[in-house]
């Protein structure tokens, strides 16, 4: 069944060319960057002669066999992983896509959100366009095809011209690989070099670590660069960028914190704004430092070592949950909570515990932790958010729910903290958010969660579940 339509979300993208194995190489890209989707994964091959394809939903260690790998010849390769949301994990829909046009086949993998995909998406249905998949990146293709342009970097930069929101994105024609982010580089892309020669593409810089590749630079806005073995990367375009405003909860939480976003390590950002809390939201009696692994880590650290409170390992996260599907009765829903967190007696009971995370979006997870907390033992619950409240939604690619969802949407601190329980509970202010993630660097930032500015208008409310019913 294919669905009305389906928005692409936090997905990563990984491209090599010039190298024997490019299919391989993306393959460890994906891996890499699996945090960023694991709905579904997919890598396309060109060999020369043929391109090669291999998708299914899934995780990358899944889908991806010995036998399947061998079968992706050739020295250029595209590759995605896909997070989306309920209903619309359909094997359609797994990146790349792959269209025949004129000149040329071409697969397409996309991170990031148009905002106007829907409206784009009727004009072309009127004009007697059918698409083959609920998503929002087919656009792109179709508005390719239409383009009077021949030539193909022409016919990419028009169709870009005709769509607006967020996008990174990944063409394959051949053995060539476009990169091109939107006029604002909401989401990153970088390019990395092989030691071998070949160059890579990929969402975040962790996944050229895992390569090996060298980091020379993020695309830049509205720029869409050629990517082809033998000669270095050549910007096919420059487009008339307004000023960046590079997505900050990239760098709050999405980003593993090994990748590089704004001058240096999404780590040693978010230490920053560990700091920064301990300075803005203290915690005068607290005994113990604790985070919710592992997006708060290195905030927990950075409290604890302004604070001078120590930190000490008092949540375990169980990696191997996935997605948790069982939750019919109440009793079950609760219990569930365990699978995630388990409090480490030891370190929490009987101490006035300060607990650092980065982020609160429904509240879900903060009820549940203060709870645990204390029914381990814990005298006092502090809670410190890394992170400003998040009062909007994102419409341009991480997955937040409608505003009415939002907890900070519709209370203050104090009522939050009522709400949840927690002795005390602060968040870190906009303003001290975004100094301690630039410190001395110029940096354009994305904060429409935490403000409403959205530094691109959105045009359609892309709520996924009335788009799904329509
Ligand atoms: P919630 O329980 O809805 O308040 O979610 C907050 C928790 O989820 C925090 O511990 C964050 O680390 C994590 N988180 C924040 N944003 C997202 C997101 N877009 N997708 C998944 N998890 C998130």
């Amino acid at each position: 069944m294919i669905e009305a339509h389906d928005w692409n979300d936090e997905c990563g993208v990984f491209g090599a060319v010039g190298h024997p194995r490019a299919a391989e190489l993306a393959y460890l890209g994906l891996y890499a960057l699996q945090h960023r989707g694991q709905e579904g994964a997919g890598i396309i091959s060109y060999d020369g002669r043929r391109y090669h394809e291999h998708k299914k939903l899934g995780m990358v260690s899944d889908i991806f066999s010995a036998s399947a790998l061998r079968k992706l010849h050739g020295a250029s390769a595209i590759g995605h992983t896909r997070y989306s949301t309920t209903g619309s994990t359909i094997l359609p829909n797994v990146q790349p896509l792959v269209a025949k046009l004129r000149q040329a086949v071409v697969a397409l993998a996309h991170n990031g959100n148009l905002v106007d995909a829907r409206m784009a998406r009727s004009v072309l249905e009127d004009g007697g366009a059918i698409f083959q998949t609920s998503m929002d990146s087919e656009v792109i293709l179709h508005l390719m095809a239409r383009s009077r342009h021949p030539q193909i970097e022409r016919q990419i930069g028009d169709a870009l011209d005709r769509i607006h929101g967020a996008y990174s994105l990944l063409l394959l024609v051949g053995d060539t690989i476009y990169a091109a982010k939107d006029p604002r580089a909401i989401r990153p892309l970088c390019l990395g070099s092989l030691p071998g020669g070949g160059w890579v593409v990929a969402s975040e810089t962790c996944a050229l670590d895992i390569v090996d590749a060298g980091f020379v630079r993020e695309v830049k806005a509205g720029e869409i660069v050629r990517v082809r073995a033998g000669e270095p990367p050549r910007t096919v375009r420059h487009a008339p960028a307004d000023a960046d405003a590079t997505c900050i909860f990239e760098a709050i939480y999405f980003s593993r914190p090994d990748s590089h976003l704004f001058g240096r390590a999404n780590g040693a950002s978010r230490v920053a704004l560990g700091h920064r809390l301990a300075a803005e939201a203290p915690c005068p009696g607290g005994e113990v430092v604790i985070s919710v692994p592992d997006s708060s880590n290195a905030a927990a650290q950075g409290y604890a070592e302004a604070s001078g409170i120590p930190f000490g390992h008092g949540l375990i996260r169980n990696h191997y949950i996935g997605r948790t599907f069982i939750k019919p009765t109440q009793e079950i829903r609760d219990l569930s909570a365990r699978i995630k967190y388990n409090p480490v007696r030891d370190v929490v009971a009987g101490r006035s515990v300060v607990v650092v995370d980065d982020s609160i979006v429904r509240g879900t997870t903060v009820r549940k932790l203060v709870a645990m907390l204390r029914e381990a033992g814990a005298r006092e619950v502090h809670f410190r958010v890394s992170s400003a409240p998040i009062i909007a939604p994102c419409y341009y690619g991480i997955d937040t729910p409608d505003a009415s969802e939002l907890i900070a949407a519709g209370s203050d601190q104090e009522a939050i903290r009522k709400l949840v329980g927690a002795d005390t509970l602060h968040y870190l202010s906009l303003a001290g958010m975004q100094q301690a993630i630039a410190g001395e660097r110029a940096c354009g930032f994305c904060t429409a969660c935490f403000d409403g500015a959205y530094p691109v208008p959105i045009i359609e409310r892309t709520d996924k579940k009335i788009l799904e019913m329509s």
